[in-house]
């Protein structure tokens, strides 16, 4: 949202809640938006309401399908109505076509893949990394423990550990095949990102230093440098 979005979305928000908060202020409100809604329905026709509805409805879908981390986060029931909808047609679609044809669109993908092959690495470099960005967003697009933003630096960790056998148990492997299944099963909870740094000292100690400082002490000694000893000029490294 831009910033004038907000401040209006914000001052609209004020605006209402004054309204409300005075019985009679409300009612005459409502009283005047319907009387304006029946003025503007009666110069457009039963036509015209009808049109208006169905633009109104194509673009709270188109909006539903462009935004989905975000209806997720404000509206879980309507993302699951959208998820159940796709699901559906993608069923039916799948009934009608039956298994063969299944197959069949699988060795036309197989041989237009062989004969294109630059193509097709692109296709699946494109395709990976929409999903990659799709995973990252649904899980906050930043490290859970030092908030480290750059996506280079991000995973994805399984909260309670046995990420390794997860996805051995599924056939996945770290990386792509992982982060569409993830987006495949609606981004379960149970996962988060973290970055490297903050990964590895988990596996390390089983736990960050970022998460608990006077833990320091439980970590091992930093390595000492030895400096090698130079008999010439060894008086300068005596103090
Ligand atoms: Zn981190
Ligand atoms: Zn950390």
């Amino acid at each position: 949202m831009t910033d004038q979005t907000a401040y209006k979305a914000e001052w609209h928000r004020r605006k209402m809640d004054q309204i409300k908060s005075d019985p009679e202020a409300y009612e005459a409100y409502l009283a005047k938006s319907r009387e304006s809604t029946n003025k503007h329905r009666a110069k457009i026709g039963k036509d015209g309401v009808k049109k208006e509805n169905d633009a109104r409805r194509e673009y709270k879908i188109a909006w539903a399908k462009n935004n989905r981390a975000k209806l997720k986060a404000t509206d879980p029931e309507g993302y699951q109505r959208l998820l159940d909808k796709d699901n559906a047609v993608a069923k039916k679609c799948r009934d009608r076509r039956g298994p063969e044809a299944k197959l069949k669109a699988k060795e036309a993908t197989q041989k237009w893949a062989a004969e294109n092959p630059d193509r097709y690495k692109e296709t699946k470099k494109l395709e990976s990394q929409r999903v990659r960005a799709a995973v990252f967003i649904a899980y906050g697009n930043k490290c859970a423990c030092c908030g480290e933003s750059r996506w280079q630096f991000l995973a994805v960790d399984h909260i309670n550990g046995g990420g390794r056998k997860h996805i051995q148990e599924n056939g996945l492997s770290y990386g792509s095949k992982f982060y569409r299944w993830l987006s495949r099963n609606n981004f379960p909870e149970g996962y988060r990102l973290l970055c490297h740094n903050c990964n590895t000292a988990r596996g390390h100690w089983g736990f960050c230093p970022h998460e608990d400082p006077s833990r320091d002490k439980e970590l091992p000694n930093p390595p000492r440098v030895r400096r090698k000893r130079n008999v010439n000029s060894s008086k300068e490294y005596t103090s």
